[in-house]
């Protein structure tokens, strides 16, 4: 996520409005206005404290620097293979492609030289967010954030138990369907590419775009919702929206390949378009996709519809046996990923609690332990999830929980199935995209779906959807 790059560059335009929010006098100005007023008055005024301490906590020099210098680093590196630079685009496909066990795993390091390399200074970028978030009283940078949207790193891990548990089951799961004879994150996608290898014709790259376009349509999304720029361009993750002045200046960047997860990829990046271009209200405090708790929910919840088997019966060569099948894939390696984020989560956490901190070992012994892999060295912790907004990696955990949630609400509204219901585009730009900022996810979450936010509903669909693919 970005948000934007202005004609004098980002790093420029981000130390000017932080010198701007930084006024010593300004948030104390923002809390004695707020005791004093009401209404949409008062909500404005919340807002505008938020953006003072997201300026004052991000774009503060010390850490905008760091995160400028990590990011030339990173956006300018081209892994190499085979003695040339390649794309990530490229290292992907080796990963699930590749026959030879040697080679996958040179591919899967493939970016380890990068990573090492940036170790150091994300170590000093973690200190910095860390300390301007102690001097604006609190306790680390990662309850700062969260803070913003009213969640904390307690809430954030009430979630995790549940899903751990069910990430072990859909481990042994995977592992036994996998036809290497190790189990190394390199077999991992290659296990899951072998699994849909007779089923490819239904996910090809060439189809991805106008697959994804013809399935919003029917979703009840029109032409000036799709109205963002679209480009299809390597990454360093899989896709990339870009939100500047909304709703007006929207970007998606994609690369897609062969394979289902392409295609949930680009509902997720065209969910966060859509959001984009959908928010409205009566000033820029209102336009706003929302603080990094909450940023990924929307482009969650679109990937959901490549879960649903009336989508998938709609691709060439998919039966419904086929389409059952690939749900309980899909759930499985949904309950694995979850797993893995709350281990990611906790190794963040970890370094934020201290920036020196040793997060090899205890990672291996995660990765081992609790995920089921064969004992390997860890690759380097550092990824582009460190950059600007930090401790973002927490929200895909929320994001899964907040779908599954929201799925049963929206049925429910819109008295239908999720797929194809033009309906429910309608319905989402009314109740979560075009308000904007105009309420808190938390309390609305428990208002539209009637529970607080939790994991529940997701672990309950999971393990039923799993436990119908392992009978089958
Ligand atoms: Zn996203």
């Amino acid at each position: 996520m970005n948000t934007g790059r202005p004609s004098g560059g980002a790093l420029r335009a981000r130390l000017a409005r932080a010198r701007l929010l930084s006024h010593p006098r300004l948030l104390g100005w923002c809390d004695a206005a707020i005791l004093r007023s009401s209404g949409g008055a008062r909500r404005r005024l919340v807002l505008l404290r938020r953006q003072v301490v997201d300026a004052q906590l991000e774009s503060h020099p010390s850490v905008a620097r760091l995160n400028a210098r990590i990011e030339r680093r990173l956006l300018g590196f081209r892994p190499r293979w085979n003695g040339r630079p390649v794309s990530q685009a490229e290292i992907w496909d080796l990963v699930s492609r590749e026959p030879d066990p040697a080679r996958r795993r040179a591919g899967y390091y493939a970016n380890e030289p990068l990573f090492v390399g940036l170790e150091p200074d994300v170590r000093a970028l973690v200190d910095a967010r860390n300390h301007r978030a102690q001097e604006l009283g609190f306790a680390s940078y990662p309850e700062a954030r969260l803070s913003l949207e009213g969640l904390s790193v307690r809430s954030l891990r009430d979630l995790s138990a549940p899903v751990l548990a069910l990430g072990r089951t859909a481990s042994s799961a995977l592992r036994e369907a996998s036809p290497t004879g190790s189990w190394f994150p390199w077999d991992m996608m290659f296990a899951q590419r072998q699994a849909t290898a007779h089923v490819r014709r239904g996910f090809s790259a060439a189809d991805c775009i106008p697959a994804v376009r013809a399935g919003l349509k029917k979703w009840g999304f029109g032409p000036a919702d799709l109205a963002f720029r679209f480009r299809r361009w390597d990454t360093p993750t899989a896709g990339l929206a870009l939100h500047g002045q909304l709703p007006a200046d929207v970007g998606v960047v994609c690369n897609p390949r062969d394979g289902i997860v392409h295609y949930s990829v680009l509902f997720h990046e065209m969910g966060h378009g859509i959001h984009g271009r959908a928010v409205r209200g009566p000033s820029p405090l209102f336009r706003s996709v929302g603080f990094p708790g909450f940023a990924e929910s929307i482009g969650g919840l679109f990937e959901q519809v490549t879960c649903e088997l009336s989508w998938l019966r709609t691709r060439p060569g998919i039966s419904a046996e086929e389409a059952r099948r690939l749900r309980a894939s899909s759930y499985a390696a949904l309950a694995f990923r979850m797993a893995e984020l709350v281990g990611e989560v906790e190794s963040e956490l970890r370094l934020y609690g201290r920036a020196d901190a040793d997060l090899t070992g205890p990672r291996r012994r995660f990765l081992h332990g609790t995920l089921g892999y064969d004992d390997h060295p860890p690759i380097s912790w550092v990824d582009p999830y460190h950059l600007s907004p930090g401790f973002h990696r927490a929200s895909y955990l929320l994001a899964t929980c907040f779908t599954e949630q929201v799925v049963a609400a929206g049925k429910a509204a819109t008295r239908g199935a999720l797929w194809p219901n033009p309906r429910w585009g309608p319905w989402l730009k009314r109740t979560w995209l075009r308000p904007g900022q105009r309420d808190d996810w938390v309390p609305k979450v428990r208002k539209v779906t009637g529970k607080p936010l939790g994991p529940a509903a997701f672990v309950t669909t999971a393990r039923q959807e799993m436990a119908q693919g392992l009978a089958g």
